[in-house]
């Protein structure tokens, strides 16, 4: 029995959406080529006026936005309305240099959390339901997303926001929570905990969680069911498209559909840029046709994946991309949060290190674990053990500063760390995520 929000939408013929977006296309460009003119001036370096741009088919001959874009029109650069008309702000989890910052009209507000109100009906919410969100309120778009797709629904939402996991778990007990909203990485978590304090899935009365924001493997999916006792559900989002809800996955568990009414997806060649057929494998590009604050044209989001059209069985007919399967750039998200090397080679030339080291990330009991191993110059080696503690703390508050995380340091013998001949690997992911 398949549950929609907006049927209409949701189930609409190809013809019917492709021209939906076309209309919308048309619209959003010249919304935007009016009003950003750093927009306009990538449009003019190319050569592409608003004109050229008649239906989806000529998406292709727009210019792309980066993650390098959003920085350089840091903060209201690429903003197309008035501060005035703006009720909201949302930021990503990234820090200092790598900062996204988002603006929301009432409207886009509208859309977003009608975004969220269809996956929480795909994965059977209704007016009944107890919804317990537990991913981070604040900047953080997690919260509010589900938070306001919740509301749109009719469930009772429970705002929990992240943390405190025992009182998440007697809320829980006590309230009959049916639906959990948080990262996968949560979710594992408070399945541990339920069960190390002395319950089963038999004492609580969740039927469904939704979780995202993060890559997850199915091995964890089929972790989090068992000890909840529920269905687990991918949603996917990042906060240049608003948050999450850009996708949602349905009972059929094989993948995410796109609101195609509000995105346009396309997959490219991440070195060419060119656009690849469906089904081929490459980086996921989304146009925002709806949103009016913050309406990004071609946004790269460097994650890798495969669109498809296959018939689903829940009867939508929105396109549907696979969990993202690696990023195109070197961007980690270790315990939610945006690391990029870049920035931990920063830390080490300005503390005065040397720039060979060593990233090794891993997941422990469910929990993301980042260690740096640092080569020492000869100089910096004859210090002594206590002299080294003390430095390897003193740099692991300046990569907290950095990053917002903390790391564990480990100094190492000069020339101990393997030197490479070609492209140098500085990163052991032993997370097994893909
Ligand atoms: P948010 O603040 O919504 O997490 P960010 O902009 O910080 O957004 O991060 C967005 C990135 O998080 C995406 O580009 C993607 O790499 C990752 N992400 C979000 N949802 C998922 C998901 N369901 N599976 C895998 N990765 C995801
Ligand atoms: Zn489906």
């Amino acid at each position: 029995m398949a549950n929609y929000w907006n049927q209409e939408i949701e189930c609409m013929s190809r013809e019917d959406m492709k021209k939906l977006q076309s209309e919308r296309l048309v619209a959003q460009v010249k919304h935007v080529y009016e009003n950003v003119p750093y927009y306009r001036d990538l449009m003019d370096k190319k050569g592409v006026t608003p004109d050229d741009i008649k239906s989806i088919d000529d998406l292709h001959k727009l210019p792309f936005l980066t993650k390098a874009d959003l920085r350089d029109a840091y903060p209201y650069g690429l903003l197309a309305k008035p501060l005035a008309d703006c009720t909201e702000i949302h930021s990503t989890s990234g820090t200092t240099g790598k900062r996204v910052v988002a603006f929301y009209t009432k409207n886009d507000i509208e859309l977003w959390h009608e975004c969220c109100a269809r996956a929480i009906v795909a994965v059977g919410g209704t007016e009944d339901d107890i919804c317990q969100i537990a991913y981070g309120y604040g900047l953080f778009t997690g919260g509010a997303g589900l938070d306001g797709g919740s509301h749109k629904v009719g469930c009772l939402t429970l705002p929990m926001s992240s943390g405190n996991t025992e009182r998440q778990i007697q809320f829980m007990m006590d309230l009959k929570s049916t639906i959990l909203c948080c990262t996968p990485s949560y979710a594992a978590y408070i399945g541990e905990t339920l069960h190390e304090m002395g319950y089963t899935p038999d004492d609580i009365h969740l039927k469904a969680g939704i979780f995202g924001a993060e890559p997850w493997t199915e091995e964890m999916r089929r972790e989090i069911e068992k000890s909840l006792g529920i269905k687990a559900y991918d949603i996917y989002g990042l906060t240049e498209t608003s948050g999450p809800g850009v996708s949602f996955e349905c009972e059929a568990q094989t993948g995410m559909h796109i609101n195609e009414d509000h995105f346009i997806a396309e997959i490219i060649d991440p070195d060419t840029g060119e656009v690849l057929p469906e089904g081929a494998k490459g980086e996921l590009v989304f146009t925002s046709i709806t949103k009016e604050a913050f309406p990004l044209l071609r946004y790269r989001t460097r994650d890798i994946c495969v669109l498809t059209r296959e018939k689903c069985s829940c009867g939508r007919t929105l396109v549907k991309m696979c969990k993202p399967m690696g990023r195109s750039d070197d961007m980690l998200i270790i315990r939610g949060v945006n690391v990029f090397p870049s920035q931990i080679e920063t830390v080490l030339i300005e503390q005065g290190y040397s720039p060979n080291y060593m990233i090794e990330v891993d997941r422990v009991n469910n929990t993301d674990t980042m260690d740096v191993y640092v080569e020492l110059t000869p100089e910096q080696f004859s210090d002594t053990v206590k002299d080294l503690q003390s430095k390897e703390k003193d740099l692991a508050a300046a990569m907290k500063t950095m990053l917002g995380i903390n790391p564990k340091i480990h100094l190492v013998s000069p020339k101990t760390i393997a030197r490479s001949e070609g492209k140098a690997v500085r990163v052991k992911d032993n997370r097994k995520l893909h």
